[in-house]
């Protein structure tokens, strides 16, 4: 079993992003949690390997990154795409510069190009600048980042403070004239020296076009967009990959975000007349056994359809919580104890979970023991149904990683109701 694409992915659900958009364009695709011990279990065209690398001393995030690269060469990766955010977040210490160097340096390859265009969510580059909707990066509200404040929108200077690599442009107009322009372009940013092209793409059509100029190119650096025109370069067509089936069992809901789109999702389910239950997280807090409760209330129910056990809160409820408790405190004990309601939810017969949150998602994964998941279907854009063995259990299971504010306002059950 060998791979045709080997990613790194420098946070969990940036990772699961990327897996979706390489499943919509033809590639089969699984995702591992961390770099796994032993070789993959599944077949599949994409492995993504998702790290949490984006906030991390750049030494750190370069040997983890390079850990990954080791792994997925061994699995027989023809082609190593490193994916980082939509908005490049990054500081000049790195780590998107210090990362690209060392895959670099360590696939012994002088040339790569490095755009987070993705036009699906209004990530445009255009003559190196990088919009976020109409307006620039700096004006998107990324300025105010509390890790990786985004104040230039221009990437070429942005990525020259963090490498030591020649940074050059393939800019709209060469873009616009097609594959065979764009790799006329980087022979000749490579004979100026130039070792790292940022692309302008303002469209899909123009990501479309530029899959083809990234045939064999050892190393690809992208948000997750570039990934739509990667697939045709192995013959793979939209529609070709073969996505696993839904695990037949219990549905439920577990949700920690407290994001203004989970919040609507919870009330529209409650609203639907679905069984929902409420976590208090004061009462977690004083060490109830509010996980105990919580299943024995879910027991009875999950024979007549999904149910929802939630902590989710208005940001009044939520500051309330945090000034009591401590906003870390408050995080860490309400995901524990929704990562071991979980667990019991699965030990009881769940085999459809959906999870609410992207910290609370990686307390839960981490809990069932699942390290990797095959991407499926998707439910909406960012969020698509995996499924794996969480082996905490030693069940094969279905689960859904919802990022807070993704999903339409309907997301539970039209998940539960598609296929
Ligand atoms: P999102 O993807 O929306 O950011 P996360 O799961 O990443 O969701 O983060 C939500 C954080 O808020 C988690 O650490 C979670 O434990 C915490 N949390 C959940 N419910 C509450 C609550 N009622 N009060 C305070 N914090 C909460």
């Amino acid at each position: 079993m060998s791979i045709k694409l080997g990613c790194i992915a420098d946070d969990f659900t940036g990772a699961t992003d990327l897996a979706n958009n390489l499943v919509r364009a033809g590639m089969s695709a699984v995702q591992t949690i961390g770099v796994p011990g032993g070789s993959l279990r599944a077949d599949a065209d994409a492995v993504v390997v998702a790290l949490k690398t984006r906030s991390l001393p750049a030494d750190e995030a370069v040997a983890q990154s390079l850990a990954a690269l080791a792994w997925l060469r061994a699995q027989g990766a023809e082609q190593i795409y490193f994916k980082y955010c939509s908005t490049f977040d990054s500081t000049p210490q790195g780590n998107i510069g210090p990362v690209t160097d060392a895959l670099m340096a360590r696939l012994g390859t002088d040339f790569t190009i490095a755009t987070p265009a993705f036009p699906d969510n209004k990530r445009t580059v255009f003559k190196g600048y990088l919009f976020v909707g109409d307006v620039l990066l700096n004006e998107s509200g990324m300025q105010h980042h509390p890790l990786t404040p985004m104040t230039d929108p221009n990437l070429l200077r942005v990525l020259a403070a963090q490498t030591r690599r020649k940074v050059g442009l393939i800019d709209h107009a060469v873009v616009a004239r097609g594959s065979a322009a764009i790799r006329e372009r980087i022979a000749a940013l490579r004979a100026e020296g130039v070792e790292i092209a940022i692309v302008d793409a303002v469209s899909n059509d123009d990501l479309l076009v530029l899959g083809p100029a990234l045939k064999g190119m050892p190393l690809v650096t992208a948000g997750s967009g570039v990934a739509i025109g990667l697939p045709a370069n192995w013959g793979l067509a939209p529609g070709s990959a073969k996505a696993p089936a839904r695990v037949a069992g219990a549905q439920a809901v577990v949700a920690g975000s407290c994001s203004a789109a989970t919040n609507g999702q919870v009330a529209a389910f409650i609203a639907s007349g679905r069984p929902a239950l409420a976590l208090d997280p004061l009462r977690i807090a004083a060490g109830e056994d509010v996980a105990g409760e919580a299943l024995a209330w879910a027991r009875p129910l999950l024979a007549s359809g999904p149910v929802l056990l939630y902590s989710t809160a208005a940001p009044d409820s939520v500051r309330q919580t945090q000034g009591a408790l401590g906003a870390e405190r408050a995080g860490a004990l309400i995901e524990a104890e929704i990562a071991r309601i979980a667990r019991g939810l699965v030990e009881l017969g769940v085999r459809q979970l959906i999870v609410a949150g992207g910290e609370t998602s990686g307390a839960v994964v981490q809990a069932l023991g699942l390290e990797q998941i095959a991407i499926g279907e998707q439910i909406d854009p960012g969020v698509p149904w995996c499924s794996g063995h969480a082996a905490a259990v030693d069940a094969d299971i279905s689960i859904a990683l919802k990022s807070g504010n993704f999903g339409a306002t309907d997301f539970f059950l039209k998940a539960f109701a598609q296929g």
